[in-house]
């Protein structure tokens, strides 16, 4: 029996045309269009729901957690659902959902990166490749996938690495979990830092700033002053900042603002390693928590997440420290 797919759509390049003199722009006949094409009958019972229908860099944490809310809402009388975004923020909407979703249910994520008007355009092979994916009996408990090019990842490790490209999202440190063959579907692997931090709400007050050499404190400074509950801190290889932000570091500790350091390397994770005045260890020492192989905005992510469920610096620095998945 063919299962019975949610597509839920929320806007993005894959329901965008280029409308001249405005230029690429979205589109409202993208909903409508899914539900009568005609590959998707093939693979599964659809429908439709349209969520919203923004460019992503419109979409933001609040809106996440209503998504969130949603899916969790709707999901009980579909087989699994999958979600259609603009690529530019896909990652950090996925990851939310990720840890926040209830269901165990497949929760798939996709989108494209080229508009209804361009040649050899990937959204229509995107979503049946989605939709096959979120109807298959593999695909429980694997967490939120992205399914984008023929290829399966996690929302943990995903990433846009190109900002036109086709093949623009990968897992640059630990690679894909499966692919998208002509015949089935075939994993390769399950991702074992799977989380779920269940909360119904989140605390958008988070910040991330990344380091730059010869940077000072300003940034900080001003997140401190804005009431920031936490600061991601991108810093250097495996996890040191310019000596010249740690005053301001230094002050957010002592107001218990977290402080969470995550490299700005393309893969890897930080450690406490350098002992040198602003290193690892250094810093460490001086009350910051080193983020793991997390990069910078998912972290940002994951505090919001944290906050929402524990509200308070304390809870959720203990969780922080005793947190495998980083
Ligand atoms: N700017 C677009 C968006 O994120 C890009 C895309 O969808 O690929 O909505």
């Amino acid at each position: 029996m063919k299962k019975k797919i949610l597509i839920v759509t929320t806007g993005g390049t894959i329901a965008m045309k280029h409308n001249s003199p405005f230029g690429v722009v979205p589109n409202d006949e993208f909903a409508e269009h899914l539900r009568s094409f005609p590959q998707l009958d093939e693979v599964a019972v659809i429908d439709v729901f349209e969520f919203s229908n923004i460019p992503s860099p419109f979409m933001n944490p609040v809106i996440m957690l209503e998504l969130a809310k949603t899916i969790d809402k709707m999901i009980t009388d579909y087989d699994g659902a999958v979600i259609t975004h603009g690529t530019d923020t896909l990652e950090e909407t996925a990851y939310m959902l990720d840890l926040i979703l209830k269901t165990n249910k497949p929760v798939i994520f996709t989108a494209a990166m080229r508009s209804n008007s361009e040649l050899g355009l990937d959204g229509p092979r995107n979503i049946v490749g989605a939709v096959r994916v979120a109807a298959s009996e593999q695909s429980s408990n694997r967490g939120v996938l992205v399914v984008m090019n023929d290829e399966v990842d996690s929302a943990r490790d995903v990433v846009k690495t190109d900002s036109s490209k086709t093949d623009s999202f990968i897992s640059p440190s630990l690679g894909l979990l499966g692919v998208v063959d002509p015949d089935r579907i075939i994993f390769y692997r399950r991702l074992e830092k799977l989380e779920k931090i269940l909360t119904d709400s989140i605390e958008p007050n988070i910040d991330l700033i990344k380091c730059c050499s010869g940077m000072d404190g300003r940034f900080i400074d001003a997140s401190i002053k804005n009431g920031a509950k936490a600061i991601v801190v991108e810093a250097f290889g495996r996890g040191n900042v310019p000596k010249t932000i740690l005053p301001s570091l230094e002050n957010a500790i002592k107001k218990n603002i977290i402080i969470v350091l995550v490299s700005r390397t393309y893969t890897g994770r930080v450690l406490a390693e350098y002992g040198y005045e602003e290193g690892g260890l250094f810093l460490q020492k001086k009350g910051v928590i080193l983020g793991g192989d997390l990069k910078g905005p998912k972290m940002r992510i994951k505090l919001m997440v944290l906050f929402g469920k524990y509200g308070n610096a304390t809870d959720v620095k203990k969780y922080l420290l005793n947190n495998k998945e980083n």
